[in-house]
């Protein structure tokens, strides 16, 4: 079984590596910040609620979150394991996620502020598919275009300096003391998030090769 979290701030990559990791191990990637998007973008009664929040970079409120996930992760291909990224963020989440499924491993994302700061200002991001690119180190072929689809690419709302600002606080505050949490469990597996990403895949592989050992798997 691979019950995987990604824990890390905004901009520390956890999404690239979700997206190949969970590829690599046949498990789906459930990002709550992609659902929100999807709920914002189809207009649901949820995904309006969401809206402001998500512009502000603050969080969204537990409950609505706690109702996207739940329904995510009740979904089939989510039963041989899964790999989180963007949740939990707080405490609160932390214990409700507990009370739905076991985690066997959470892998933290290290990089220094400034970095974080730096790949924010040039991410890209496709509004159709939602596949993220970075201007320096992961360009899309043609200029302004996803790979993917064609669409335009564009800046998202909470990567511009305001939101990005308080993003970065919310972290601190809020999800960070998660890291305690999870490595008084015996759960936590950090790693260095510099680099390329195939050196950081590298990493992640180990370590949740690592933290998987002497489970059934
Ligand atoms: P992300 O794509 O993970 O950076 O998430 C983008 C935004 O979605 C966050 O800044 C929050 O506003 C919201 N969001 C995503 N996941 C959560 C969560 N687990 N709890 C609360 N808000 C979330």
């Amino acid at each position: 079984m691979r019950r995987i979290v990604f824990l890390g701030p905004p901009g520390v990559g956890k999404g690239t590596q979700a997206a190949r990791l969970s590829r690599e191990l046949g498990v789906p990637h459930l990002s709550t910040g992609d659902l929100l998007r999807s709920a914002v973008a189809a207009r649901t009664p949820l995904g309006r609620e969401a809206d402001g929040h998500m512009r502000a970079g603050r969080l969204v409120p537990d409950d609505l979150v706690l109702r996207i996930l739940k329904d995510r992760l009740g979904a089939p291909d989510a039963q041989a394991g899964f790999l989180l990224d963007g949740f939990p963020r707080n405490l609160a989440q932390a214990e409700a996620l507990a009370r739905l499924t076991v985690v066997d491993v959470v892998v933290s994302f290290d990089l220094p502020s400034a970095t974080l700061i730096e790949r924010l200002s040039s991410r890209r991001w496709c509004p159709k598919c939602q596949s993220t690119y970075n201007l320096v180190s992961q360009p899309p072929r043609a200029a302004g275009r996803c790979d993917k689809d064609g669409a335009e690419l564009v800046q998202r709302p909470d990567d511009r300096p305001e939101a990005v600002a308080t993003r970065l606080k919310v972290y601190a505050e809020q999800t960070a003391p998660l890291l305690d949490h999870y490595r008084g469990a015996g759960r936590l597996r950090p790693i260095d998030a510099s680099g390329s990403p195939d050196e950081v895949a590298a990493r992640v592989r180990a370590a949740v090769a690592e933290g998987s050992r002497g489970q059934v798997l």
